[in-house]
């Protein structure tokens, strides 16, 4: 599905076609673990990961997924009044990675709230299998139902560096079997990793637009306090180059004019409270704000999702 009233495909225009009205997304946490922290894979998790950094407050395990449903409702229709349908979007941590049968004790729970239309589920490419995906896609036929991958990098140097303890040719795959399974399908990138120039985040929009994504997911780095990267940071600011705000757009809008034309772009950039912040703090401009700016940029250098790329 291409929409194209913007210069690029968004996200909530996807959603709007996809359900006829505004649809909201509403943050819980399940309580889940991941392989990267509790030693299965590794013991120290992704040098940049701090899930605290972007839980919303309401997000607390204990309080149950109903509850934490209710609450988030609440929480967001303050802010989006038309939104009347919901997606529960188990985002902290793998949420994919329980045995099967919690797993569906767990979306069934949030799939029976009335306003919850399906559920966005973000995990770890190396959690999914087929068996997971069979059930998936049966859960498919009674709400919409979508998974979201951290990728975090297409090039393998770079995931080992930020200790993701996964390859990128495990992402493909798992983007591979899901897209296969027929199950749509997000990838959370971040561009600014260490040791990756402008050039290697430019080129990866052909790899990104290779992969059978729907949706797409941007972040510029950035460096939480008490993360292992930050320790880092501290000790070799040389080998960081933390995108300034103007600098971003400038590369986030020539990145997007290389990337396929059907993908559904959530975000171009990542917005936490200031106070987990290392750096950068971009003068807390909100994500709204930093939005417009990019559409204006687009505007001024006549680029637009999908100009340069070529179809292989
Ligand atoms: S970023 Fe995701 S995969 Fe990495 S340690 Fe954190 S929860 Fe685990």
């Amino acid at each position: 599905m291409v929409i194209k009233k913007r210069p690029f495909n968004n996200y909530a225009d996807y959603f709007k076609q996809l359900f006829g009205g505004r649809v909201q997304k509403i943050s819980v946490d399940a309580g889940f673990s991941c392989p990267n922290r509790d030693g299965s894979k590794g013991t120290g998790g992704c040098t940049f990961c701090d899930n605290e950094a972007f839980n919303p407050s309401y997000c607390q395990p204990a309080k149950g997924i109903t509850q934490q449903i209710a609450e988030g409702i609440e929480f967001h229709h303050r802010r989006y009044r038309r939104a009347k349908q919901f997606l529960v979007y188990f985002q902290a941590y793998s949420n994919t990675y329980k045995p099967l049968a919690e797993l569906q004790k767990l979306y069934e729970e949030a799939l029976l709230h009335p306003a919850v239309a399906g559920l966005v589920i973000g995990t770890r490419p190396d959690t999914v299998d087929k068996t997971i995906l069979q059930y998936l896609r049966q859960l498919q036929k009674r709400a919409y139902i979508m998974l979201e991958y951290g990728v975090e990098s297409v090039y393998d140097e770079t995931l080992l560096r930020v200790n993701r303890g996964h390859s990128f040719a495990e992402a493909k795959s798992a983007i591979t079997l899901t897209y296969e399974a027929g199950i749509p399908c997000g990838g959370h990138f971040i561009f600014g990793l260490p040791g990756e120039s402008r050039q290697m985040m430019l080129e990866s929009a052909e790899i990104i637009s290779g992969l059978p994504l729907t949706t797409v997911k941007f972040h510029q780095l950035q460096i939480f306090k008490g993360t292992p990267m930050a320790g880092e940071y501290l000790m070799r600011r040389e080998d960081f180059h933390l995108f300034s705000l103007e600098e971003y757009i400038d590369f986030i809008v020539e990145f997007t004019a290389n990337l396929r034309p059907d993908l559904i772009i959530e975000r171009f950039a990542g917005e936490v409270p200031p106070r987990f912040l290392v750096s950068p703090a971009w003068d807390r401009i909100r994500y709204d704000v930093v939005l417009q700016r990019i559409e204006k940029r687009f505007e001024e250098k006549g680029l637009y999702q999908g100009k340069f790329w070529k179809q292989k």
